[in-house]
């Protein structure tokens, strides 16, 4: 089969590229905005954690011992939390299931870039990959879609492919576009659940790899080792917590992420001395001025951050004009963010992305690559998972920010309530859906039924102590 255009050279598109090329397709042009595949944007510089779900992807394409190269292992996880008088305490990851596959630190940017290597060594002559090309329109004619792209130096080019794949991302221009051809339906619109991590705006500071830790000659932060700096601040719209994840690579910049409501008072300041002078307040346990550069301040003061997106999903996953089979018409598929995307509270976005590369290849090997086929399948295979993966994002561990230290109580005391009777009584009851999510031969469908058992069971035995005390109590009186 030939002649696929994929938009977006996120992890969905490069994966789908790789997978597609891996089954003998030919002429696959990958269009991504972005300059390179190890393009660093200070703020969309996060760290994944890569676990059985997306290795399912990485074992398909032979890649996993590259990954495991590239990362810290969740089995190495380590988490110091420094106090604001400077006392730390280092715990192993507390909620990680060792029973599980292990699953691998790295950030974006490397992650993509192995991608983008794999495609490099192996496969140019199936896939090409144009950078800073932006797909600016897509134009329905006759049977066909016709993709218009700019690229930097302003050159126009147009495709009319067999096969287009959205990857590109929440703001899709290929599902926006699906939405508009529609007409009266409304499978390509996005639906809105709420969470109570979306709307928390995040900004990273790009730190040193090994930053000093104190004054003190050899102290200094480990690359490999995570860490949760406390600040002196109190209440909800002072207080603020640098968040590290580990690294593999000493020679890549260490990120320290910032994350709160809009009404936090770090998001009022205006200029880069009140940054400045707000962050030294902050964190008097750190050497601020040897590990942030007045430009690094400058940087983040002028930087409009990121906000965590509102879970949501769409149920059209396809769309079909004519017969692309027979080269006269495109199919369409959405895959990824761009038609799930949520805040990254369950660490699923990439996980799930390459669960979605995973399950197409499955459904185009069961129907000798036949799209009129195929695509349906996937539809009919995924909706179900989709819509169960938002609501895990909604009940999951929205309130691991420290938002609101009363819903994280608990949170941690339904976490714990759970493990502990899925220890004592495994046939009645389940752990927390957080920890289920961390097996990946369960699919998201079959976590939330699980879990939706486990809740019910709950709430009547809840129901029976409450009566069982009543009628003590009137039996007493
Ligand atoms: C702060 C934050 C932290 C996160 N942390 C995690 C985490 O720890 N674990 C995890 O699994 N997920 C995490 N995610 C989610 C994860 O980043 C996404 O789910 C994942 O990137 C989805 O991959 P994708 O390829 O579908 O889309 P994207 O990664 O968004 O890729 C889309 C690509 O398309 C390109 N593009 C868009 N429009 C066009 C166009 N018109 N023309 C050409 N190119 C275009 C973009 O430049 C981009 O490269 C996080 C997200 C955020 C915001």
């Amino acid at each position: 089969m030939e002649n696929v255009v994929i938009i977006g050279g996120g992890p969905a598109g490069l994966g789908t590229a790789l997978m597609l090329a891996k089954r003998g397709w030919k002429d696959i042009t990958v269009l991504e905005k972005r300059p390179s595949a190890d393009y660093y944007e200070p703020d969309k510089s996060f760290s994944y954690q890569i676990d059985g779900r997306g290795q399912k992807f990485t074992d398909l394409m032979g890649i996993t011992t590259k990954l495991a190269d590239l990362s810290v292992p969740n089995t190495e996880f380590y988490f110091t939390i420094i106090q604001k008088d400077g006392k730390r305490k280092t715990i192993k990851l507390p909620i990680a299931d060792p029973n599980r596959k292990t699953a691998y630190w790295l950030p974006r940017a490397s992650f993509v870039n192995l991608f983008y290597q794999e495609i490099e060594q192996h496969w140019q002559d199936s896939i090409q990959v144009l950078f800073n090309t932006k797909c600016v329109e897509i134009r329905h004619k006759k049977e066909q879609l016709e993709i218009i792209t700019q690229s930097q130096d302003k050159d126009r080019l147009s495709f009319t492919p067999i096969l287009l794949v959205g990857c590109d991302g929440l703001n899709s221009i290929v599902r926006q576009t699906l939405h508009q051809l529609e007409g009266e339906g409304n499978s390509f619109e996005m639906q809105q659940f709420p969470s109570a991590s979306s709307g928390l705006k995040y900004k990273v500071l790009t730190l040193p790899c090994q930053f000093p830790l104190s004054d003190r000659e050899g102290d200094v932060a480990q690359c490999k080792m995570a860490y949760g700096i406390r600040s002196s601040f109190k209440g909800s719209k002072k207080a603020i917590s640098l968040g590290l994840l580990p690294l593999k690579n000493p020679d890549r910049p260490r990120t320290a992420n910032i994350i709160a409501y809009p009404d936090h008072q770090i998001w009022q300041l205006e200029t880069k001395e009140e940054v400045a002078h707000f962050l030294t307040q902050a964190f008097p346990q750190l050497p601020l001025k040897q590990i942030l550069s007045p430009e690094e301040i400058a940087r983040f003061t002028a930087s409009d951050g990121g906000t965590f997106p509102i879970p949501q999903y769409c149920s059209g996953l396809y769309q079909i004009w004519g017969q692309p089979q027979e080269n006269q018409g495109t199919a369409v598929i959405l895959l990824g963010d761009a038609v799930h995307c949520f805040p990254p509270d369950i660490g699923q976005g990439v996980n799930s992305a390459l669960e979605d590369v995973c399950l197409l290849q499955q459904t185009l090997a069961e129907t000798q690559d036949n799209l009129s086929q195929a695509l349906p399948c996937y539809q009919s295979l995924r909706q179900a998972d989709i819509k169960a993966l938002i609501r895990l994002v909604q009940i999951s561990y929205p309130w691991q920010y420290g938002q609101n230290l009363l819903q994280k109580r608990l949170w941690s005391l339904n976490f714990f309530l759970r493990f502990l009777l899925s220890r004592v009584f495994p046939f009645l009851f389940k752990p927390h859906s957080f920890l289920l999510i961390q097996n990946h031969e369960l699919s998201y469908s079959e976590i939330m039924r699980l879990s939706n058992r486990t809740t019910r069971v709950l709430f009547i035995l809840g129901g029976l102590v409450i009566l069982l005390l009543a009628m003590s109590w009137i039996n007493v009186r």
